[in-house]
């Protein structure tokens, strides 16, 4: 197949919690060697097994601010009194570079990485087949209280208010199903004409050989 040039994309997946997300994220980047994972700036201290650069880069808040301050942040937030945000220079490096990342951001982060690089973005929520199916997932995550599972509940439906703001919405009744829906999701997003900067010349060339008999 010819080489043409395309610009890479940006697939933010949004949920509420329990319903799957990461699960379809670790399963997209295991099979796909063009989809990597956006790395966040955080000021939170660095848990047991993660690792600087792999689970975020670990900042203190003087750098934050001044990377907030450069506009060096697609999108930031404060979660529990953290502040965390997704860095600019290595999307738009990997856009120009022909690769995809992965967003793993909630309805505000996909809002504001949209306002940010609105053609470059294709955006997924995924919702649980029932509120009965959520709940049981949340309370099948081991360690979690009753009153913390009651909060994420409370949560969900208030992330879930946000599907309508998003390209595609899927149920995810099957997690293999899902993945697969995901995956033609990105392989139509691939093709769009936008994205193959590259097609022009492609075309050309070949209109020209056409025409020169
Ligand atoms: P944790 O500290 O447990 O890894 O993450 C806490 C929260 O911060 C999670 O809800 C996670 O989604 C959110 N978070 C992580 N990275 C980013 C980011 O780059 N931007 C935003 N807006 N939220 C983030």
């Amino acid at each position: 197949m010819p080489d043409v040039n395309r610009r890479g994309l940006m697939l933010v997946l949004s949920s509420p919690s329990g319903a799957g997300k990461t699960t379809i994220s670790r399963r997209l980047l295991k099979n796909d060697d063009n989809l990597d994972m956006s790395v966040s700036v955080t000021t939170r201290p660095m848990r047991p097994g993660e690792i600087d650069g792999r689970d975020y880069h670990f900042i203190d808040q003087a750098r934050f601010d001044a990377m907030v301050a450069a506009s060096a942040l697609l999108e930031h937030a404060t979660v529990f009194g953290n502040s965390y945000g997704t860095p600019r220079g290595p999307v738009e490096d990997a856009l120009s570079a022909s690769h995809d990342i992965l967003f793993d951001v909630d309805w505000q982060g996909a809002q504001q990485l949209r306002a940010a690089m609105d053609r470059d973005l294709v955006s997924v929520f995924i919702l649980p087949t029932s509120a009965e199916e959520l709940h049981s997932r949340l309370v099948n995550r081991a360690s979690d209280s009753e009153e913390v599972v009651r909060h994420r509940m409370a949560k969900a439906s208030g992330e879930m208010e946000h599907w309508d703001a998003y390209d595609y919405v899927l149920i995810n009744q099957d997690i293999d199903a899902s993945v697969a829906g995901v995956r033609s999701i990105l392989h139509g997003e691939r093709l769009r004409r936008e994205r193959q900067v590259g097609m022009a010349s492609f075309v050309n060339t070949i209109r020209r050989e056409l025409d020169e008999g």
